[in-house]
């Protein structure tokens, strides 16, 4: 590799996707660390920032694409690439992106024989050392947000009870479904409006978050649940499942708003809400389903459409931080910023993708002409016997 090291940052080409992969306040961070940085012409367009601001902060601004992409020796960027943009990549460059590892075989072991270190975003390991890289968590975080904005849009009523002298109008009633990092978000700004919130997880020990962020835990016996080592929620059975239909019948029935979070890590979500269940709303009702483009949470939900059943709306947003992208960006600019420097020499400008460090163990897919992740690699050999 030269002296310089280059990143490249190509446009994002998914139709709803505006954030990106970095920012220019990144892109300064990054040149002054001894970067050379590309990016693509009108990168940040849908997420206010301007070609001009980049170059500003030290990128260089390129219309050529094709080229960006073959002079990267670090490509950022925020959903999957595809096929063709693998066979455009240089050999051995790092590329850092979201990546779906455990369903994009194809990708997968096309970044392998091209010979690309392929970091996956997805995989950033639930540690406290790696949480400033976490964008699994900071992109839930505004998700969370975004959920209860969307579903407070979309309703007829408002949220806070208010006493006035035309009246007193009680306060909407929110159920959130799943309390991680998007759940105990949703939950915290729907209380913040007003609404008097419950919340269920099958990790009984996120009752306590939940009740500090001011919400009702709603306890329902599913028998033994518990969680994985690295926190993930562990599968329920068909059995518990039904239990867990029925313990929260009743709460969704009152609901003015209901938000479903719960998803199971590199596997389909739980199908939580049957259609009776939604029937059993009052029209008007709202559900955001998080879990739409995994399997959803819900019956009837459609990735990114709002559908009306008997009066009750189901949204079904599968890109909810994009939203809020200029925020979003923010977050996952820094996220990548903190990787890069966590592995960065700037003695020597040199990349230390160091195999026995444990987040890049959990993060690195390909690398050196192979698939090197030992959970994908699992899964793989699993599925073939
Ligand atoms: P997630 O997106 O995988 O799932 C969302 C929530 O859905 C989880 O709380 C899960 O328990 C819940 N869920 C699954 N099945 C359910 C069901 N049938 N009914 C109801 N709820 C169900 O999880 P997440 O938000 O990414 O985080 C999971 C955990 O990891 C959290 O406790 C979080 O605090 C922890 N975490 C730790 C770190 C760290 O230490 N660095 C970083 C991020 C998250």
């Amino acid at each position: 590799m030269g002296l310089f090291m280059q990143i490249a940052v190509p446009s994002e080409t998914h139709g709803l996707e505006k954030r990106v992969a970095l920012i220019p306040d990144s892109v300064k961070k990054l040149t002054k660390a001894g970067f050379d940085i590309q990016v693509e012409k009108g990168l940040g367009d849908h997420a206010g920032f301007q070609d001009a601001q980049y170059e500003e902060a030290g990128a260089k601004v390129v219309e050529d694409r094709a080229a960006l992409m073959a002079a990267g020796d670090i490509v950022l960027r925020v959903r999957k690439p595809t096929l063709e943009d693998i066979d455009g990549l240089k050999k051995g460059c790092i590329h850092i992106s979201y990546l779906d590892p455990y369903n994009e075989h194809e990708l997968v072991d096309a970044m392998a024989a091209k010979g690309v270190s392929a970091i996956s975003m997805e995989m950033i390991p639930r540690t406290t050392r790696a949480q400033k890289m976490d964008a699994l968590s900071s992109q839930a975080n505004l998700a969370g947000y975004v959920m209860v904005m969307l579903a407070a849009k979309q309703l007829d009523r408002i949220l806070p009870m208010m006493m006035t002298p035309a009246g007193t109008l009680s306060p909407s009633r929110v159920f959130v479904i799943g309390a991680g990092v998007a759940g105990l978000q949703a939950i915290a700004t729907a209380k913040r409006l007003g609404a008097k919130v419950e919340a269920f997880d099958t990790r009984p020990v996120v009752a306590e978050q939940v009740q500090s962020v001011g919400a009702k835990f709603v306890h329902i016996d599913l028998g033994e649940t518990g969680q994985t080592e690295g926190g993930y929620a562990k599968e329920l059975t068909a059995e518990q499942l039904e239990m867990q239909r029925l313990g929260m019948k009743d709460i969704i029935s009152q609901s003015d708003i209901v938000i479903t979070t719960a998803q199971l890590f590199g596997r389909p979500a739980p199908r939580i809400i049957t259609r009776d269940m939604v029937e059993a709303m009052k029209p008007g009702g709202i559900i955001v389903d998080m879990a739409v483009d995994s399997g959803g949470n819900v019956e009837g939900s459609v990735p990114d459409q709002v559908t009306d059943i008997n009066g009750v709306s189901i949204i079904g947003n599968s890109n909810l931080p994009s939203e809020v992208p200029r925020d979003a960006s923010q977050m996952y600019s820094s996220n990548l910023f903190n990787l890069i420097s966590e592995y960065w020499q700037e003695e020597d400008k040199h990349f230390d993708l160091n195999l026995e460090d444990d987040i890049i163990q959990g993060c690195l897919i390909t690398h050196d002409g192979a698939v090197v992740n030992e959970a994908i690699k699992n899964i793989r050999s699993q599925a073939g016997g």
